[in-house]
């Protein structure tokens, strides 16, 4: 896979105020510089060790590394020092690792599993108040946002419903924790339009990017 060709005329149709994560599990270290040369610096991995391959070729770059797929807890030691921003945070374990492993502290999306989906990634919206709160003595967990992923063959109508579902739900958790959430990850190349609508800042493109 390379960059689309008319990636620059893609570009300008994206909001200056969402932040672009480009998905780069398609791609090689390659295709990421010329994605850097395209004004296109945050870049979201979701496997450790091809973000450790990636991140070792382009570490002197200026880059946004973003990790945005599951992270599992015996692997997560070898990236938390060199990632800016996680966008999978979804569990008391895990944010238990990052505390004890960072020296600053770390950027976290708390992913949200906002169908309550049986066997599906992140934290049930009912057990979410109570992650928080447990989250509180982590001084180096900073709870910049929630991220979502839609489930998958959704139409318009429910993607609609579950975006907004997230949104509302982030300001209640503001209001009752006094606290501000501003980021949104959710949006991904079939679905960031209507993300965006919902007031998604944080979009996390892949295929729409590529071409083969
Ligand atoms: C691959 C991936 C994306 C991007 O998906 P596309 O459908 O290719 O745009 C977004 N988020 C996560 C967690 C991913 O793994």
């Amino acid at each position: 896979m390379i960059l689309r060709k008319d990636i620059s005329n893609f570009l300008k149709t994206l909001n200056n105020d969402v932040i672009l994560v480009a998905a780069t599990k398609y791609v090689d270290a390659d295709t990421m510089k010329e994605m850097l040369n395209n004004g296109i610096n945050n870049f979201g991995e979701n496997r450790v060790d091809s973000f450790l391959r990636k991140h070792e070729i382009l570490k002197h770059e200026n880059i946004i590394w973003h990790f945005i797929g599951h992270l599992q807890r015996n692997k997560a030691k070898k990236i938390i020092a060199k990632i800016d921003y996680l966008h999978s945070l979804d569990s008391i374990e895990l944010a238990k690792l990052i505390n004890d492993n960072r020296v600053t502290p770390l950027n976290c999306f708390i992913e949200v599993s906002i169908n309550n989906e049986e066997n599906k990634n992140g934290v049930k919206v009912e057990h979410l108040e109570d992650f928080i709160k447990q989250l509180q003595p982590f001084s180096n967990i900073n709870v910049v946002g929630f991220m979502m992923m839609s489930k998958i063959g959704s139409d318009e109508k429910s993607l609609d419903k579950q975006f907004v579902k997230l949104d509302i739900l982030r300001n209640e958790i503001e209001i009752k924790f006094n606290m501000k959430i501003p980021y949104l990850s959710m949006g991904m190349s079939d679905d960031y339009l209507i993300a965006l609508k919902h007031h998604a800042t944080h979009i996390r493109l892949g295929r729409i990017l590529y071409e083969k």
